[in-house]
């Protein structure tokens, strides 16, 4: 293993970003280098070069046009949330009319969780991971409350084996059949929050199917992070935000997918609103809704507009590299930075709680150190320039984002990693 910063940079020759300019980076706060080394994508990504100039096209139809701007205009509001379909179903795996943006994450699972939880006396259970997400968990157990069951009793959570970090796929398809009759949904992550693990979503679906469950992912941490197909998958829905990999600014709207089968479905159980009626009839201001065959049924109010025009940004640029390409350099960054990692776990205390095998994580890598983590990541911001972040006990996560992360700033990440475990460079 090449520990020098020289091969850093040769690696950034070899392999140069093709979209890296077409965000902005963080201003150092020290040293000798330009800007910041930024590992906390995976919570909010960089902002794009051309995010301001879509809100400011929003900003100008509304002063220039004032209501009209609905109708009228190159990009009338009345279907902006659509503009955006095409390119997110293609970040996730979809048909266009599966998707939609609204809201933000948490409350889309509540509206997913309100078609999708159907609890009967005999199967009222609804599965996650035990270390789920903290909104995740309150969002499960308050809709046991809300249908009349005892969140202790009706919140199933899986549990990595003793000494272990992560879920076994083959653990988690095992209680999907032997507790299959009494689950209703079944909603984990993606890819987890704290330990980075991607989890085999084709064949979890599979298994929860399979049992009769309705099988939901969370995919806060996967959407534009690791490639998805959600429809060949077969899972039944989804929720992400897109201010994490989708560098669409915070508290941006975020989306649901629903699967196409469940589109047309008359009888099903649904939160609903007025923008989730056709357009062709939604200003017939009847008292019953005519919904269409679409994800967008399940949007309830008027479009945030301002907020969706950073999201068309966005995906522009995930059109103009694609999912496969993102992944590929997506696996040279992380393996790269695990690389050094390991070579430092070799003489430094800290352990990888990420899983290994490429096909089990995307690019965010989990370092356990038994350390105050929060102050851990105060220092080597404000000591190397280096912005990864922390979460309790004693996680440190550093994500090198393919669109804009670089060889170097990997580099600049483990060693920052070093100089405060060992007081030494890694180089
Ligand atoms: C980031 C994240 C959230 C955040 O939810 P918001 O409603 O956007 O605040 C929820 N769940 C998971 C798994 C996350 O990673």
């Amino acid at each position: 293993m090449n520990l020098s910063e020289q091969y850093a940079y040769d690696l950034d020759a070899a392999h140069p970003s093709a979209t890296r300019s077409q965000f902005i980076q963080l201003p150092a706060n020290r040293g000798s280098y330009p800007h910041q080394a930024y590992f906390a994508g995976n919570s909010l990504g960089l902002q794009p070069i051309t995010t301001a100039a879509a809100i400011t096209d929003v900003l100008e139809s509304w002063s220039q046009r004032g209501v009209h701007g609905h109708f009228t205009g190159g990009d009338p509001w009345l279907h902006y949330h659509q503009y955006v379909n095409e390119a997110l179903s293609r970040v996730v795996g979809a048909l266009p009319q599966e998707v939609s943006v609204m809201n933000t994450l948490t409350v889309n699972l509540h509206l997913m969780l309100a078609s999708f939880y159907r609890p009967t006396a005999e199967r009222h259970q609804i599965l996650i991971e035990d270390y789920a997400f903290p909104s995740d968990s309150y969002a499960v157990r308050s809709h046991a409350r809300l249908r009349g069951y005892d969140p202790d009793d009706a919140i199933l959570r899986l549990r990595p084996r003793a000494g272990e970090d992560v879920l076994r796929t083959e653990d988690v398809i095992s209680v999907i059949e032997q507790q299959g009759p009494r689950i209703a949904t079944l909603m984990l992550s993606g890819i987890n929050y704290l330990t980075g693990e991607l989890m085999d979503i084709a064949a979890i679906t599979a298994a929860g199917r399979k049992a009769g469950i309705f099988v939901g992912w969370d995919l806060a941490h996967a959407a534009g992070n690791v490639p998805l197909a959600l429809h060949d998958w077969g899972v039944d829905f989804a929720a992400w935000c897109n201010y994490k990999y989708l560098n669409s600014g915070p508290g941006a709207v975020a989306a649901a997918f629903v699967h196409e089968r469940h589109l047309a479905d008359p009888d099903i159980q649904r939160l609903e609103g007025w923008y989730g009626n056709r357009l062709e009839t939604r200003f017939d201001m009847a008292p019953i809704i005519d919904t269409p065959p679409t994800a967008e049924a399940w949007v309830l109010s008027t479009s945030p507009i301002l907020a969706i025009a950073p999201i068309r940004a966005s995906l522009e640029i995930f059109d103009s590299v694609g999912m496969p390409a993102l992944r590929k350099r997506s696996l040279q960054l992380s393996d790269y930075l695990l690389s050094l990692l390991d070579d430092l776990a070799t003489r430094a205390p800290l352990a990888i709680v990420t899983p290994r095998e490429a096909a089990r994580r995307g690019s965010q890598i989990s370092i356990r150190i038994d350390t105050d983590v929060a102050q851990f990541a105060r220092r080597m911001d404000e000591n190397w320039g280096v912005i990864p972040d922390d979460r309790k006990p004693n996680i440190i996560r550093m994500a090198p984002i393919p669109l804009y992360t670089s060889f170097h700033d990997c580099w600049r990440g483990a060693d920052a990693v070093s100089r405060e475990l060992l007081g030494l460079s890694i180089g």
